[in-house]
């Protein structure tokens, strides 16, 4: 008998234990996520700090000093523990801060499968989430691959621009042709498989 197919959309706290259940009742589970990337809202984004008017929506609503507002004996999972039993640590505190709450997500992702499950959802072709896309800009600037600077834009607001610097089209350059190459393989492996 065929496996049965299942979408579930979102890989936060709620998606990740569902995809496990699917996956225990045997069916064939795809998480399709937005990040790409398994934790939902405790995936934290520094641009929340920032909150600058006119910039793009970040989802998590995350602060850097957040700890639970849970004692964490009465978050996990049932069967999924905080501390070394589970995903968690047992040297953290009772209210951890939330980089452990994404730890613990991400363990529990990777203990039970689901990690390999997750993909970015491609329904607008490369899609990318605003706040991966800041931190992505912030860390190839921290990287010297981009200068950014804030001006007016035509209808008055304050925006911020980023460009290339040297290095940071060489990188372009040479990434591109490493994905060109690797690309027209796939494609002589494809044109063999018909
Ligand atoms: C500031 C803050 C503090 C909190 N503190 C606690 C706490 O201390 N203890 C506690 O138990 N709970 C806390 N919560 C509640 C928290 O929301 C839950 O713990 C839990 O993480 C919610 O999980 P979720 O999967 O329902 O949603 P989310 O974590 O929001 O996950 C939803 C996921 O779905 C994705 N998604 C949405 N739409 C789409 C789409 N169309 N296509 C693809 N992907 C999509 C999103 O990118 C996201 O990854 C807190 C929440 C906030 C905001």
């Amino acid at each position: 008998m065929a496996t049965e197919t299942v979408a579930v959309i979102g890989a936060g706290a709620a998606g990740l234990v569902t995809a496990r259940e699917l996956d225990r009742a045997g069916f064939d589970v795809t998480v399709f996520e937005q990040s790409g990337q398994p934790g939902g809202v405790w995936v934290y984004s520094p641009d929340t700090e920032d909150d600058q008017p006119g910039a793009p929506p970040v989802f998590s609503s995350l602060y850097d000093s957040l700890r639970t507002n849970l004692p964490r004996d009465l978050m996990p999972y049932t069967d999924y523990t905080f501390d070394s039993a589970g995903g968690g640590g047992d040297g953290w505190p009772r209210y951890p801060h939330h980089t452990a709450v994404l730890a613990y997500l991400r363990n529990f992702a990777a203990d039970f499968g689901i990690a390999r499950r997750v993909e970015q959802t491609s329904g607008e072709v490369f899609k990318v989430n605003p706040g991966s896309l800041l931190t992505a800009l912030k860390r190839l600037e921290r990287a010297g691959s981009l200068r950014s600077e804030w001006r007016q834009t035509e209808n008055s607001r304050r925006a911020k621009y980023y460009e290339l610097t040297a290095a940071g089209h060489r990188q372009l350059e040479a990434e591109s042709s490493e994905w060109k190459r690797r690309a027209a393989a796939v494609q002589r492996l494809l044109q063999t498989e018909a």
